[in-house]
C-alpha cells in the first residue's frame, strides 16, 4: 500500500530572477492541484522563513548553487553553502556535510542561439559520489535547447508547446544508468525551472511560461508508504526522505496526468509489494515486476541495468525479474495519431544479489 503526491521542483521567485512572490506561486500551485513545491532561487535561502504548509501545499525552500555552470539544487540547507564551478565535487561534499540533498540541475543543457545570448549552463565535470541525484527532464532548459531555428521557436512557443519536449535528453538517462550501474543509488527528478519571465514588445507585455502553465508540465510524483502528514515539519521529512531514496517518478503531465502510476516488485506467493520504486531488496526466485499506468494508451518498458528488458502495451504489465539488477520503468503515451511519446520515468527498484 502506498500513496502518491504530485509536486513541482526547481522554482525561481523574486528572491532571484523569477517574477512571482512565494505567496503568489503557492496559490498557483494549489490551483494546479500540487501537494508540494520546492523553491530554489539562485545562491540564496532568502525564502526560507516562508517555508510552511499554505493552501494545502507544502512549500519547501532550497537553493540553486553556482552561476556559470554546474548548477546544483541543494535541498534542506539551513545555511547557504558556497558553490564551486571549478571544483563541483567539493561543493557536492559540502552540501552532503550540511545534511542536505543535492541534485545536478540540467546537466546537459544546450541553450538556444535566440535566447539569453545563446548561454547554456551544463555540467562538465561530474561528481563520483556524495550527490542525491540529477534532473533528467527540466522543462525550461529542454525547451530552450530545442529552439534551434526561428520558425521552430515560434511554432513551439505559440502553437504547440507539447511538441517541443520530445524526450528527456538521452545523455542524462545514460548518465543516470551509469551511476546506478556502478552500485550507487541515484534519484532522477523532473523539474520546471520556472521563472515566469516578463517581456515587453512595444505596448504588449507577456510572460514566458507562467507558473500556472509550468505546474502542469513536468512534475515529480512521490510514492509514500504512509499518508503525507498535516504537520509541516513531518511532511518536509517525508518529502525529503522520498526524494533521497528515489521513491518517486517523473511525469510529463501535460501529455496526460501521471497520477495513478505505480511500479512494484512482488513475490508471487505473497499479497504485498516486496518493493516499490526507490527501494532495495534481495533477489529471490519468482520475483515479478508490475507497472500500472493511468492510461490504457500506454506502452510500458522495463529497463534492466540500462538496457531494454521487456515491453508491452498498458495499462498493466507484469514481467519477471530473472536475476539481480537495477530495474526501472518508462511509459510512453500513445496519442490517437502519431507515434508514442516519452511520458513517465520511474526510479529504479534495486534488486541485489
Ligand atoms: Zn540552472
Ligand atoms: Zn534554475
Amino acid at each position: 500500500m502506498f500513496f502518491t503526491y504530485t509536486g513541482n521542483i526547481h522554482i525561481h521567485t523574486r528572491h532571484s530572477d523569477g517574477t512571482g512572490t512565494i505567496a503568489e506561486i503557492t496559490a498557483h500551485a494549489a490551483a494546479a492541484g500540487l501537494h508540494y513545491i520546492i523553491i530554489t532561487d539562485h545562491e540564496t535561502l532568502a525564502g526560507l522563513p516562508e517555508e510552511g504548509l499554505r493552501h494545502g501545499v507544502v512549500v519547501l525552500v532550497g537553493a540553486e548553487l553556482n552561476r556559470e555552470s554546474h548548477h546544483y539544487l541543494a535541498l534542506g540547507l539551513k545555511q547557504l553553502v558556497p558553490g564551486s564551478t571549478a571544483h563541483p565535487q567539493q561543493m557536492v561534499d559540502e552540501v552532503r556535510r550540511a545534511g542536505a540533498l543535492g541534485f545536478m540541475a540540467h546537466p546537459f543543457e544546450k541553450g538556444s542561439p535566440y535566447i539569453d545570448g545563446g548561454k547554456a549552463y551544463p555540467w562538465k565535470r561530474f561528481p563520483d559520489s556524495g550527490f542525491t541525484g540529477l534532473e533528467i527532464w527540466n522543462y525550461s532548459s529542454h525547451w530552450r535547447g530545442r529552439a534551434t531555428s526561428i520558425p521552430r521557436t515560434l511554432y513551439w512557443f505559440f502553437l504547440n508547446r507539447k511538441a517541443a519536449l520530445d524526450r528527456p535528453p538521452p545523455e542524462g538517462l545514460a548518465l543516470w544508468d551509469r551511476y546506478t550501474g556502478s552500485g550507487l543509488r541515484v534519484t532522477a527528478i523532473g523539474s520546471s525551472d520556472a521563472h515566469a519571465t516578463k517581456i515587453r514588445v512595444g505596448f504588449l507585455s507577456f510572460e514566458i511560461f507562467p507558473y500556472p502553465f509550468l505546474f502542469r508540465t513536468i512534475n515529480t510524483h512521490l510514492c509514500l508508504r504512509e499518508v503525507l502528514s498535516n504537520n509541516f515539519s513531518e511532511a518536509k521529512g517525508q518529502i525529503y526522505d522520498a526524494l533521497a531514496e528515489g521513491r518517486c517518478f517523473v511525469s510529463f503531465d501535460q501529455l496526460h496526468p501521471g497520477t495513478g502510476f505505480s511500479f512494484c516488485a512482488w513475490q508471487h506467493r505473497a499479497g504485498v509489494a516486496a518493493a516499490i520504486m526507490g527501494e532495495e531488496i534481495r533477489w529471490q526466485e519468482g520475483l515479478q515486476l508490475t507497472v500500472r499506468s493511468p492510461s490504457r494508451r500506454s506502452e510500458i518498458r522495463i529497463i534492466k541495468d540500462g538496457a531494454l528488458h521487456c515491453r508491452d502495451r498498458g495499462p498493466e504489465f507484469h514481467c519477471p525479474a530473472p536475476g539481480p539488477g537495477v530495474y526501472r520503468a518508462e511509459v510512453y503515451y500513445r496519442p490517437f495519431c502519431g507515434k508514442a511519446r516519452p511520458w513517465i520515468y520511474a526510479n529504479p527498484i534495486y534488486i541485489r544479489p
